[in-house]
């Protein structure tokens, strides 16, 4: 058979067997060059449709196809598929009773049947090699293929060992699938599995219907509410770093009427098998998550994601902001991140018992992920690009609706990196900032460090501001967090540039949550209080009296009169428009906040 027969027949295995009326984007290329004889390597996100790349050809073909797969039920769900579809194929893995193995590989031997299905422990055998050698192989097939490098993430030694199919099988063919694979990866799986002479294709990364936002940490509280206060009906998810974090934010949906449940691997199997079927079964529902949740959900009505703090890589993210629209409708994703977050994961690779140069790839990974927060071009682009796939139009993410100003910060970056440099590139941000500030801070006084030059050079900028402007010098590589320094910042050679003067830094406009603005504006129409409002501020003023006396504290420690006044003005009625009032943060929302809610309720009912 020649191979415009091929092909003509692999289009109709296509509508005849699989019972599609068309290729999907990058499968008929994928199908053609295996046809051709040619080594492949695949990538394509999870739900593309990488199988039916592989077993068209395989099925086309007169020769024989062996499929490896890492894992059981894999190939499970793969052969009862097929045989659904009248497709003759056997399987061979360690969970078969011995009688099964032999009637499966008598089949393929004899050419019964020419697709064989195996686990790469059971193929991996001197004997199995051996009998293989004595069948002609047309094509091996190594699917989850980056199971074979070491800088993948799910590593596999049995999987390594396939690097010696191309040397003893050196007339068949070789394909190999996966959905993540970043370029180190990739050039590993070339290098182990195809002797570098694959083609490799990347495709069908974006998803257009997905629109992506990544904001600053300012109060997580409010910017969640704030992003799903329409959202009451639908599903979505939150994935958090640690597992208390879950708990606090789940408490804290269910508090403000929303239905949500954590969901991490500290959860015994039966909770977390509960929640999930809860997930899956009821109309809207908000699964508050460590990374253990989403693995096999398959969800199509997700309609949002948020990342509160940053995932560890692209990979991640992609992978988890993926879980929404997979009904390709509208869904809408955000990264809520900060500083510390950051630091926690820079933490989280140092801490890890890995060897330097995994630990040098994982920051890499992150700085790249860092960027992409921070970047002023359209994000669905960087993201793409580092799929290295390529894209014309967006117009679905945060910077493309609102193009963010770059400005030049060159003399701001040089008065914060002179604070770093002065103080003698040993304190963490906090310290930094709060010297820049001026503030009157233990530490400062202590360490005499308000008798710098530096101190209070910044202090015209806010506490946000400086530390949305130290990030992107982060991401911006001029500035790096030593941790072998108790996570110090410090200058790299770059950061050095700037601060001589030699190089230029443009920063991104820094737009502080409006919310403090708004409620300025707000503070002035309340100079005068109605009657009404001026006796429930009396009432609040005897409250604060009152704590202050039982804590042994001057009053005005536990609110000044302007945030009484401002709260006897707005009323708040939860604590989200209590945070809103000027001078609750979050510490006295705790620790006042539930007393003073409760004085305002009695008064207004
Ligand atoms: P992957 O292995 O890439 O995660 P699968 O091969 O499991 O994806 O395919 C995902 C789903 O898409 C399957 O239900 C498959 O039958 C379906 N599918 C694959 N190719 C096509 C096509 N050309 N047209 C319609 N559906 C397809
Ligand atoms: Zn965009």
């Amino acid at each position: 058979m020649n191979i415009a027969e091929q092909n003509l027949k692999a289009d109709d295995i296509l509508k005849q067997i699989f019972g599609y009326s068309s290729y999907r984007n990058g499968q008929e290329e994928i199908v053609k060059n295996i046809l051709d004889g040619k080594q492949t390597l695949a990538i394509m996100p999870t739900g593309a449709g990488k199988s039916l790349c592989y077993q068209i050809p395989a099925i086309a073909s007169e020769l024989k196809t062996v499929v490896i797969s890492p894992l059981i039920s894999l190939i499970e769900n793969q052969v009862a598929d097929l045989r659904e579809n009248g497709v003759k194929v056997e399987k061979l893995h360690s969970n078969q009773s011995s009688q099964n193995r032999e009637s499966a590989w008598n089949n393929f031997a004899n050419g019964e049947c020419k697709i064989l299905y195996i686990s790469p422990e059971r193929l991996m055998t001197e004997t199995m090699i051996n009998s293989l050698k004595q069948l002609e192989i047309g094509l091996f097939v190594v699917d989850e293929i980056h199971c074979v490098s070491k800088w993948g993430q799910s590593f596999r030694p049995d999987y390594e060992a396939l690097s010696k199919l191309k040397t003893i099988f050196k007339n068949s063919n070789i394909a190999g699938f996966t959905a993540t694979a970043d370029k180190t990866t990739r050039l590993d799986i070339l290098d182990k599995i195809f002797n570098l002479e694959a083609k490799t294709f990347i495709k069908g990364f974006d998803r257009p219907n997905l629109s992506l936002s990544i904001v600053q940490k300012t109060n997580w509280k409010s910017q969640i509410i704030e992003f799903i206060a329409n959202r009451k009906f639908q599903s979505g998810i939150i994935y958090c770093i640690s597992r208390n974090k879950t708990e606090e934010v789940a408490t804290y949906l269910n508090q403000n009427g929303y239905k949500a449940s954590a969901y991490h691997a500290g959860l015994d199997g039966t909770t977390r098998d509960k929640i999930q079927n809860l997930f899956m079964t009821e109309p809207y529902h908000i699964i508050v998550a460590t990374i253990a949740f989403g693995m096999g959900i398959d969800k199509p009505d997700i309609r949002f994601v948020i990342n509160l703090g940053i995932p560890d890589s692209i990979e991640s993210y992609y992978q988890q902001i993926g879980r929404a629209g997979r009904d390709n409708k509208p869904s809408d994703t955000l990264v809520i991140y900060g500083l510390d977050d950051l630091v926690t994961r820079r933490r989280m690779i140092e801490q890890n018992d890995n060897n330097n140069e995994y630990k040098l790839l994982e920051n890499k990974r992150l700085d790249y992920l860092l960027s992409l927060c921070e970047t002023p071009k359209c994000r669905r682009k960087v993201l793409l690009a580092y799929f290295d796939e390529t894209l014309e139009k967006c117009d679905n993410c945060d910077n493309c609706h609102n193009p963010p100003l770059l400005i030049d910060g060159t003399i701001l970056a040089q008065k914060l990196m002179s604070t770093i440099y002065r103080t003698g590139q040993y304190f963490g941000q906090a310290h930094i900032i709060n010297v820049i500030r001026g503030s009157e801070d233990k530490k400062i006084i202590e360490r005499r460090h308000n008798s710098l030059s530096v101190y209070g050079i910044g202090k015209d900028q806010s506490k946000q501001f400086w530390q949305s402007f130290l990030r992107q010098l982060l991401a911006s590589g001029h500035l790096r967090i030593n941790f072998q320094k108790f996570s110090a910042i410090e200058l790299t050679s770059s950061g050095v540039e700037v601060l001589k003067n030699k190089q230029k830094f443009m920063f991104k406009e820094i737009i502080l949550k409006g919310e403090k603005k708004l409620i300025r504006q707000e503070n002035k129409q309340f100079d005068k209080l109605t009657e009404n409002e001026t006796s429930l501020l009396n009432e609040l003023k005897s409250l604060r009296l009152k704590i202050a006396k039982t804590q042994n504290l001057p009053a005005f420690t536990v609110f000044h009169d302007s945030t009484l006044k401002q709260m006897s003005h707005l009323k708040p009625k939860n604590e989200i428009e209590m945070l809103k009032v000027d001078g609750v943060g979050e510490t006295k929302l705790r620790k006042y906040g539930k007393v003073f809610l409760e004085a305002i309720n009695i008064h207004t009912h």
